[in-house]
């Protein structure tokens, strides 16, 4: 009797697990909590004021949105940072534009970037 609601409870358990792996993947494309993120810059539209270069993604040309420093000091909103490293190191286009393209810090890559 006893080894068998044993039995029992252990499947019941291992029931529950699944069942929560699978609520956690299915809201993991977008949490609320990092929804935020999951896009690129905001449109320069919704501020009225000048802005500087600094404030701009140098991917999307955007208002920064999470934004990530880059080693060359470029930055990026994480969303489109990640999105150009996810296929590996990425030279830095900004760099390019401005032809420092021979500093060696310009490829970007991901870990090589700080918060601010
Ligand atoms: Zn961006
Ligand atoms: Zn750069």
């Amino acid at each position: 009797m006893n080894a068998c609601s044993l039995h029992v409870s252990g499947t019941r358990r291992y029931g529950l697990v699944n069942i929560s792996r699978r609520i956690m993947a299915a809201q993991e494309p977008s949490p609320p909590s990092s929804l935020e993120g999951n896009k690129p810059g905001f449109p320069k539209k919704i501020l009225a004021n000048n802005l500087e270069d600094k404030h701009l993604c140098n991917s999307c040309q955007k208002i920064l949105r999470r934004p990530l420093q880059a080693q060359c000091g470029h930055r990026f909103c994480s969303f489109c940072f990640y999105k150009l490293v996810s296929s590996g190191p990425q030279e830095c286009s900004a760099c390019i534009k401005e032809d420092l393209f021979e500093e060696p810090t310009s490829i970007l890559k991901q870990g090589g970037v700080s918060t601010f």
